[in-house]
């Protein structure tokens, strides 16, 4: 299971969520889906409703798992003695490019 976090903007006339599922203080602007796994491995889904501030949270929260991820398939490579120099190379490029 990779990662994956979505958005959508929600029905007003039909859909009237009062308040932010994450933080339960503002008013929600979108719908959300967020795919992860739980610290066993297990693919972990949410769904809901969410204000813009914990719309980052999420997208933050799906690049530590993406990350998390990319140096488990290293580890993974590295212990079946690959060579992991362009994987790392990679992987370290793309989150220092985030300032990471
Ligand atoms: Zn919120």
């Amino acid at each position: 299971m990779r990662p994956r976090v979505f958005f959508s903007a929600f029905e007003p006339l039909h859909e009237v969520p009062e308040a932010c599922d994450i933080c339960t203080l503002d008013p929600p602007i979108f719908s959300y889906e967020f795919h992860s796994r739980d610290e066993n491995g297990k693919a972990r889904e949410k769904k809901g409703f969410c204000c813009s501030m914990c719309a980052v949270t999420l997208v933050l929260k799906a690049e530590r798992e993406a990350s998390n991820l990319w140096a488990e398939e290293e580890a993974a490579l590295k212990s079946d003695d690959f060579d992991v120099s362009d994987f790392q190379q990679h992987r370290l490029v793309a989150y220092a490019k985030q300032g990471r």
